[in-house]
């Protein structure tokens, strides 16, 4: 496996400097990495840069579903909820069952709602059977039956609530394993490295862009990168990176900004809650990494995408809605660990972004450079097989005819059933010399057999296997892992994205100059 360290950054980059690519990827979110895994699957030399970490902006800001997106039936969108669901069992079954798991979701109808329970009830029939019942039938429940799954649900005025399955990830934690599966392909990955500035041959105006040049935040070494193509994956930025082809690019997206809330969580979670709020817009209360997820907003953006953060107003907004359906001891603002926001690239146009459709823009500048954004996180195998397809279908044929044909299902790095990866940790030691039980879960339900690798840190030096925060799963041997095998070349990285220290709050000083330590 092709790894960059830190200490390795400068080889990386004279690499990226000396070599003619068939396709840079500017962006490292999950759009772009994907791309770059189906290009590399394709035999292409690609190579992707990313200004901050991967998946540091939209990618691991998401509301971390893996969804047939039960709302698009409301704007009628029956062939794109197919195809969500499609590839959301793809990935559940065959391509990442050790990251992405299952979630029963309910659906509380009140008294007064804006949906009746003869509505929601077909609605949810409609949807599981869009994927062939494969998650059990979509059914209405009694108030009763749905309060034993989530005790927190508030019961005043519930009439009954409408269940269906859907799936849940560590969107950062996927992210970075298709980032490893990209360069396990053989692509050439950097993160922290912004382009400044695009590269033309045949003049700067009317010219084909060729490559672009770098800076490397961390050292702000500058270092060029050349390509018979170039692909701009930068989500919110996309028409940022276009104006640096044409500066007079029209704008082809406008931003809507989604922001969550995590909290601790006091009662068991059975299944997640989706509640209308109105016509379009739900509020959604999810268990995940043993907390409450809460969120989210929509409203239309559109300041500087690198400021996009949650507001005050955004964390009464969240509280409010979810207080709905959620009792207010479930919602006090002391429970809060993290508070994040991020921005949802919606096709350009008229009319309210909550009522926008989510799909992917695919555009190509005048000086040949193809540009995509937007689409569900769901769907990135998808969106990323379409832009190959596209890259290779280009007129005149950049690419030529190097593309071999990919294979439909390449699995992510780690590919393994949890419960077996757990159950081997737990029992590989002797007892008295065991992993934890909830530490050995976690680390399989966030590395599949990966976490083999993290035992052996831990056997050479056993210091490793002892909890980075009393309050958390997380261990040492990850935040190691993290910065000799996941690119983490900064606290952030690792405290946010490649462990839960931060969504759990617990990121506090003492860990972060400890890492800080670690990664120098
Ligand atoms: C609030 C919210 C909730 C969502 N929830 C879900 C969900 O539950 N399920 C689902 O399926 N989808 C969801 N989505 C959609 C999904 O998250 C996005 O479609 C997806 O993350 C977009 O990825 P991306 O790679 O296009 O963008 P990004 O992840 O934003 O990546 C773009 C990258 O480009 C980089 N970049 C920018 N400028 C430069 C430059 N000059 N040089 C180099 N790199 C640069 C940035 O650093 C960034 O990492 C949600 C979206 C939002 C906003």
């Amino acid at each position: 496996m092709r790894t960059t360290t830190c200490a390795d950054r400068a080889e990386t980059r004279e690499e990226l400097a000396r070599t003619a690519y068939d396709l840079l990827v500017i962006g490292g979110g999950i759009l772009g990495t994907s791309v770059t895994w189906m290009a590399a699957q394709a035999g292409l030399r690609v190579a992707m840069v990313d200004a901050g970490d991967f998946a540091g902006a939209t990618s691991s800001a998401s509301s971390k579903l893996v969804h047939g997106g039960l709302r698009y039936l409301q704007t009628g969108n029956v062939r794109l909820v197919a195809e969500n669901h499609r590839e959301r069992r793809a990935l559940a079954a065959d391509i990442a069952p050790h990251l992405v798991k299952p979630l029963t979701f309910l659906v509380p109808i009140y008294k007064g709602g804006p949906h009746g329970a003869a509505k929601l009830g077909a609605g949810v029939f409609l949807y599981s059977a869009l994927s062939v019942f494969g998650d059990g039938m979509g059914k209405v429940i009694t108030p009763h039956q749905a309060m034993a799954r989530v005790p927190a649900l508030r019961s005043e005025g519930l009439r009954a609530a409408a269940v269906y399955g859907d799936h849940q990830m560590n969107d950062s934690r996927v992210a970075v394993m298709t980032v490893r599966a990209a360069a396990d392909a053989g692509a050439v990955v950097l993160n922290h490295a912004e382009v400044v500035g695009l590269r033309k041959t045949g003049g700067d105006v009317a010219g084909t862009v060729t490559g672009a040049d770098l800076r490397d935040r961390l050292d702000g070494t500058e270092f060029g990168v050349s390509a018979r193509l170039v692909l701009n994956a930068t989500g919110p930025w996309v028409d940022h990176l276009r104006r640096m082809e044409d500066p007079d690019a029209a704008p082809s997206i406008r931003l809507s900004k989604g922001a969550h809330l995590v909290l601790r969580r006091h009662e068991p979670w059975k299944a997640a809650l989706t509640t209308p709020i109105d016509k379009y817009r739900v509020s959604f209360a999810i268990p995940w990494e043993d907390h409450l997820l809460l969120g989210t907003t929509d409203e239309a953006y559109e300041g500087d995408p690198g400021a996009v953060g949650a507001t005050e107003a955004d964390i009464a907004q969240i509280l409010d809605e979810a207080g709905h359906a959620v009792r207010d001891s479930q919602l006090r603002r002391e429970d809060i660990t993290y508070a994040f926001a991020g921005l949802r690239v919606l096709p350009g146009g008229p009319g309210q972004v909550a009522a926008a459709k989510r799909e992917t823009v695919l555009t190509r500048g005048s000086g040949g450079m193809l540009s995509v954004a937007g689409g569900k996180w769901t769907t990135y195998r998808h969106i990323g097989r379409h832009v190959l397809d596209t890259l290779a279908h280009l007129p005149g044929q950049p690419l030529g005819d190097d593309l071999a044909d990919i294979l439909p299902a390449v699995p992510l790095p780690g590919l393994a059933s949890p419960d077996a990866v757990a159950m081997r940790l737990w029992t590989d030691r002797d007892p008295g010399a065991r992993m934890d039980p909830l530490v050995a879960r976690h680390l399989a339900t966030h590395y599949g057999s990966i976490a083999f690798d993290l035992a052996r840190l831990i056997r050479e030096d056993p210091a490793l296997g002892e909890r980075i925060h009393p309050d958390g799963p997380d261990i040492w041997a990850q935040a190691v892992y993290a910065r000799d095998r996941e690119w983490a070349a900064t606290v952030d990285d690792v405290v946010r994205r490649r462990t839960t220290l931060t969504v759990r709050g617990l990121d506090t000083p003492d860990v972060r100059s400890r890492i800080a330590a670690l990664l120098t």
